[in-house]
């Protein structure tokens, strides 16, 4: 077993946990409504590990919407269908050291990284474009929806259609961000805005809940093989290159920060969910809705920290 004593590792995560709840700082997101009136008050853990032992506390089946959290998913699902190289023509891999929604390229004229917006609006043009050639929207939906299912071994994976709805009737800054791209050619060949924010918005708002994320998390710890079903749903060098960006990307812009303290790979959304790899140990899979300024859950930011007292997870800490 990869954690021998598990009983002794929840005991230790229970005690986490439950220190988590005296972190009441931050706000709920507000820019939509569905977002503003999810209670700032579930609190959700789940881990699981790459030997699929499983363990959740709280709120860990309550449903909420993936946001950015999905962004390693369509660069993963565009990775193993068109393959590192061609992907990486249309984006970057450098931190853009600026919030996930700046109007922002890189000096190619290039999204700096997938794990923002700009990036991850290019993802969903390389689906469209490339590798779903006329499929309807929502069938290019629905092949996402079946990787994030695979990665997450069946745990539920559903859509909400209200926060789709907001997100579309509201993303004035996507759509600046759609068309400056454009306007740099930075898309594939026959691409619409509409098409190709449509495609971002639905899967910024596909849901799932804590179960969901950390088996998610524990299929990449363990190379792109789900630990409870032991089918390969992503290659092993596409599962690099993920966990690659998301510790120099994933949690906005305190990447930098936390890849510092913490050097896991992760990532955060604007919902509160979080997902957290240790490679080749276990996926966790967190949400608690209120932000920090950054736009990271507070308290998931804490647990990480906690968890990094009580165990040696950074990469660089047993050299
Ligand atoms: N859906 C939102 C947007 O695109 C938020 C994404 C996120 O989680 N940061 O702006």
């Amino acid at each position: 077993l990869v954690i021998p004593d598990f009983r002794s590792f929840c005991s230790h995560l229970d005690q986490i946990f439950e220190e988590c709840t005296d972190i009441t700082s931050g706000n709920v997101a507000s820019y939509i409504p569905e977002l503003s009136k999810v209670s700032p008050n579930f609190w959700g853990m789940s881990v699981c590990t790459v030997d699929g032992q499983r363990y959740s506390k709280g709120d860990s089946t309550e449903p909420f919407t993936l946001q950015s959290c999905s962004k390693p998913l369509t660069y993963g699902l565009a990775l193993q269908q068109l393959g590192s190289e061609k992907v990486h023509q249309f984006v970057g891999q450098e931190p853009s050291g600026e919030v996930f929604n700046a109007l922002i390229l890189d000096k190619h004229d290039m999204p700096h990284n997938p794990m923002i917006n700009p990036g991850a609006i290019i993802m969903c043009g390389l689906l469209k474009s490339l590798v779903y050639e006329n499929h309807a929207i929502d069938d290019i939906l629905a092949e996402i929806m079946k990787t994030v299912k695979n990665l997450a071994a069946n745990e539920y994976v559903g859509f909400s259609n209200e926060v789709y709805e907001s997100e579309k009737a509201t993303g004035f800054r996507n759509c600046a961000i759609a068309y400056l791209m454009m306007e740099k050619k930075c898309f594939p060949p026959s691409i619409t805005v509409d098409d190709v924010l449509t495609l971002y918005y639905k899967s910024c708002s596909i849901l799932g809940n804590c179960e969901t994320l950390s088996v998610i998390a524990a299929t990449l710890a363990n190379g792109g093989v789900c630990p409870l079903t032991n089918k390969m749903v992503l290659r092993q060098d596409v599962v690099q290159n993920m966990l690659s960006l998301m510790q120099s990307c994933g949690m906005y812009d305190y990447s930098g920060h936390f890849a510092f303290q913490i050097g896991l790979p992760a990532k955060s959304g604007v919902s509160g969910g979080m997902m957290l790899v240790v490679p080749s140990v276990m996926g966790i899979g967190l949400w608690s809705p209120p932000l920090d300024r950054l736009g990271n859950s507070c308290r998931c930011l804490y647990f990480c920290e906690r968890l990094l007292d009580f165990y040696c997870m950074h990469p660089y800490a047993r050299l």
